[in-house]
């Protein structure tokens, strides 16, 4: 069996590694996908589950390492939970200034009480590219979808995610406070704890 001394990010995106190793710790060091293959595998996964444990059992087949991949997106009440492992593409990829405006128009006649909605990630970690049972840790954060955006913070949603816990949106929060509390901070804390780091 592989050590987890190292693990391949499932992600071509170095400010997430350089997050996720922050939040990870020393004791095992992040390499990006990118080292072994540039192409990206189609998520077809309709869960945030699926998709991650595809993302890493794709990067476990390209780098023969063990790996580690991440998923995640937003999930609104009022909307059945989308636009979730969608978010990415809610406004069919014309970025995130496009997604928020799509979000409010879905919203617009959804009072306070009912515009929930949570910060969603899923951590996948296998060992090899088969490994029948991957480690999976998932980290929600609550919050409410404003009727604009607040905050010049972040990306995605985070404009128009309200913190209860803060008492601002998540785009409001400076990056450091927001990586103690976020949906990745707390997949994170419980893959460290599995981990035994
Ligand atoms: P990814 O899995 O990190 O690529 O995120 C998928 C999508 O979910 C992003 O493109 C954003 O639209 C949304 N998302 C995930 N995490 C966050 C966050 O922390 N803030 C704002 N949007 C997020």
């Amino acid at each position: 069996m592989n050590t987890l001394d190292q693990l391949v990010l499932a992600s071509h995106n170095a400010g997430k590694l350089k997050e996720l190793q922050a939040m990870l710790g020393a004791r095992v060091t992040l390499r990006s996908v990118g080292e072994f293959s540039q192409v990206e595998p189609e998520e077809t996964g309709l869960s945030f589950v699926e998709n991650a444990i595809l993302k890493a059992r794709n990067a476990a087949r390209l780098s023969g390492l063990p790996a580690l991949a991440d998923d995640s997106g937003l999930a609104v009440d009022a909307l059945g939970g989308a636009p979730g492992i969608y978010s990415a593409r809610y406004a069919d990829g014309q970025g995130d200034a496009a997604n928020n405006a799509k979000l409010l128009a879905a919203l617009a006649d959804v009072p306070d009480a009912a515009r929930g909605a949570q910060f969603v990630c899923v951590l996948a970690l296998v060992r090899h590219a088969d490994d029948p049972l991957p480690i999976l840790c998932e980290g929600l954060w609550q919050g409410r979808i404003l009727h604009q955006a607040r905050g010049d913070h972040g990306f995605g949603y985070d404009p128009l995610f309200w913190v209860p816990e803060r008492d601002c949106s998540s785009a409001e929060l400076a990056p450091a406070d927001k990586n103690q509390i976020s949906h990745r901070a707390r997949a994170m804390a419980l893959l460290r704890q599995r981990l035994g780091l």
